[in-house]
């Protein structure tokens, strides 16, 4: 094998060494395609010359001049220094400076020497001078470029020069064909393909930089487009798969679901009917379902959730609910089993704290049938229970449940209907193209009487006012939960915090029963805990964030959160769910350290202003980029680099062009995904 043909890690562009395809891998460029895709970061315009008198300082100009001398400089440090004079009419003289240099640098800059100097020029200690410039020796007269000079983003050891060949290249050699049918693309007004890409790697010098550099630019929004439309085809296509495929028809009879109905304390909000009716229908489907039911904490999703169970065991079948901690599957278990049993239909319970013999029990019950509801934690995965019928399996807050896990109950339940729950608002944007594989049902709307909750932000240093309000709350009647700060990194740390936290709060409430509750307790202890707290035996539950999700204490009105600045917007809105369940006028109070970061600030004033948590979604988004939301997602969703979720157009007209391509134009879908993706869809997928 000769050193040129580069077979590192799987790559496809020709001719280059495999140090140099290794760097390229470190970029995830694998083909000429990902070379053309492999877009700026930013330009320098080296096609006109400034005269050193002329320039502006911090202002980036080049500069054409001749070495007058050059010298090492060993004061104030090492240094490599040269003075060198402009040799346009305009004139000026300045010095270029070098903590860092080759020697073949200083051979370089040897005196007579005819350079091209980038940089931005300030006033110094030596006079004018430019700090690490970039520069190049010229021989005779060579034209300035007419292009404007693309800058990459790269790795270490991949200089600039490197990859602008290597994209040179691919841009004269590779295709650069429409995957647009023209009749589309034009219907759309969209920039051409090719026209796009050299426009972005090469812009001639006359165009507004700042436009292209902000993305404003009819070439961008072709880019940004096309990268979405290989998003929707690759998750479009995944859709259809699952609706190729078989599953049992789930046909609700209404007795069980009407049983259920007529016997609760309240009626369904209008969300609740219409995402119901969504689900029902969707069970109702020879095809497998994979619906995502979103839903803000406290908009009523356990009955949705059970709902659907009942429909499957109408039909029929078993229903299995799966939820990532134990606290929060004993209270669907609770629930469920209060609503259900009165209607026969038993409730099986799977999590570590029950016994063996308990469990093997319900092992039993479940595989034979007999049982048609099974709840619990991934103890519902590793007990190995074997259903007789599974029919529909419903995951709570999947996000938090480890990959093996998530693998294992899909292969569960390969041909059952799946729902996913989750309380972590999506923005409509992102659920259109991260989630485009799976149809989401939105519960937008609060059961009535809830009251909202007041937030307050207090520094820390006034916490003896706060302790005061936990007491006179507590005093009334009320209960309060405590939540400690979170430490990156350090579970040890953060089960430390909270004990102390414990210890000091009940110095501090001698008259009030203090808690605690942190994920490093026994299972049993925690349930002992949380089963306090609900009787009112505990008024204040210190803990940690294993109460973020799901824990449904009406009589708690009262939240303080330690630290708050540590914590995301995300994780702040769950943790005030908690309180306001009741009927009494609740509050949350962020307890935070000054003087805040400009993040840490800008977050709490999002979770100040708004309840919403739809709308604290989008600012989260806003404020971080969608990676954050999705990371935990194992997809085929690849991460975006151009394209803006804000731009709601933009991705309802890719969602639009990419079921014209799948139903009409398969051979542009498949152009188009094999441009973007490549060989990397599957390599998502894993
Ligand atoms: P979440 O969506 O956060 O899981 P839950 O299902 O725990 O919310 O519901 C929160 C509380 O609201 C529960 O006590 C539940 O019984 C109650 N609830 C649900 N739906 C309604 C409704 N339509 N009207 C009144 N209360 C409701
Ligand atoms: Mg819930």
């Amino acid at each position: 094998m000769t050193k040129s043909s580069a077979s590192a890690k799987g790559s496809r562009i020709a001719g280059v060494s495999a140090t140099i395809a290794e760097k390229l891998a470190r970029l995830n460029l694998f083909t000429d395609a990902d070379l053309l895709l492999h877009l700026p970061l930013r330009y320098e315009d080296e096609t006109r010359l400034t005269a050193i008198r002329d320039a502006l300082p911090g202002v980036p100009a080049q500069f054409e001049v001749e070495v007058v001398s050059s010298e090492i400089a060993y004061r104030p440090r090492r240094q490599l220094v040269a003075h060198v004079r402009d040799v346009s009419d305009g004139g000026g003289a300045m010095v270029m400076r070098f903590l860092n240099f080759y020697p073949s640098q200083q051979k370089a800059l040897s005196p007579g020497a005819r350079l091209r100097v980038f940089g931005e020029l300030r006033g110094g200690f030596f006079g004018d001078e430019i700090i690490h410039p970039r520069f190049r020796v010229i021989h005779g007269d060579e034209p300035l470029p007419d292009r404007l000079t693309p800058i990459y983003p790269t790795t270490a050891g991949l200089s600039q020069t490197v990859l602008r060949k290597l994209i040179q290249r691919a841009l004269d050699q590779a295709s650069l064909a429409d995957t647009l049918p023209e009749t589309l693309r034009r219907r759309l007004a969209m920039a051409d393909f090719g026209d796009s890409l050299r426009f972005l790697h090469q812009p001639p010098p006359d165009v507004s930089l700042a436009d292209i550099e902000a993305r404003h630019h009819p070439a961008w929004r072709r880019i940004a487009f096309d990268e979405l439309l290989a998003q929707q085809l690759s998750l479009r296509r995944a859709y259809a798969a699952r609706r190729a495929r078989g599953a049992p028809v789930l046909k609700g009879t209404g007795q069980l679901t009407g049983l259920l109905l007529s016997g609760l304390p309240f009626q369904l909000t209008g969300a609740q009917q219409r995402v119901w009716r969504e689900i029902a229908a969707d069970l109702n489907q020879p095809h497998p379902m994979a619906r995502l039911l979103q839903g803000d904490v406290g908009s009523g999703k356990t009955v949705v959730a059970a709902l659907a169970m009942l429909q499957a065991v109408e039909a029929g079948h078993q229903a299995a609910l799966m939820a990532p901690t134990e606290i929060l599957a004993e209270q669907h278990y609770r629930k469920l089993a209060a609503w259900l049993e009165p209607l026969g239909i038993e409730v099986a319970w799977f999590a570590a704290s029950v016994k063996k013999k308990a469990r093997d029990e319900w092992r039993a019950k479940v595989s034979r049938g007999e049982t048609p509801i099974a709840v619990g934690t991934h103890a519902l995965i590793e007990a190995d229970v074997e259903f007789d019928r599974l029919g529909l399996t419903i995951v709570d807050e999947q996000h938090r449940f480890g990959v093996q896990q998530r693998l294992a109950l899909k292969k569960k339940g390969q041909s059952a209907h799946q729902l996913t729950m989750s309380a972590t608002p999506i923005p409509r944007t992102l659920a259109m193209s991260y989630y485009a594989d799976l149809d989401v049902s939105m519960l937008d709307e609060l059961p009535p009487g809830r009251t909202p909750v007041v937030t307050k932000l207090v520094a820390e240093n006034r916490r003896d006012q706060v302790i005061g309000r936990v007491h006179d709350a507590c005093r009334a009647g009320r209960q309060a939960y405590w939540v400690c700060p979170l430490i990156e990194d350090s579970e040890a740390l953060q089960l430390k915090t909270a004990e102390e936290t414990h210890e000091r709060l009940a110095a501090e409430l001698p008259d009030l029963n203090v808690g605690l509750v942190h994920g490093r307790l026994k299972a049993s202890d925690k349930a002992a805990v949380m089963a306090a707290f609900t009787r009112n035996e505990i008024q204040v539950l210190v803990a940690t964030t294993v109460i973020e999700v799901g824990v449904d204490v009406p009589n708690a009105s009262l939240m303080v959160i330690e630290h708050a600045e540590r914590f995301g917007l995300a994780q702040l809105h769950q943790l005030r769910g908690r309180v306001g369940r009741g009927s009494h006028g609740s509050a949350c109070i962020l307890l935070y350290a000054p003087p805040l970061g400009e993040n840490a600030r800008a977050r709490l004033k999002v979770i100040y202003e708004n309840t919403d948590g739809f709308e604290i979604a989008r600012l989260d988004l806003h404020l971080r980029g969608p990676g954050e939301f999705v990371g935990s997602r194992q997809s085929g969703a690849p991460l975006l680099r151009f394209a803006d979720l804000e731009d709601t157009v933009l991705v309802e007209q890719a969602r639009a062009v990419a079921e014209v391509l799948l139903r009409d134009h398969p051979e542009a879908a498949a152009a188009h995904t094999e441009r973007w993706l490549g060989g990397k869809e599957e390599l998502l997928k894993a």
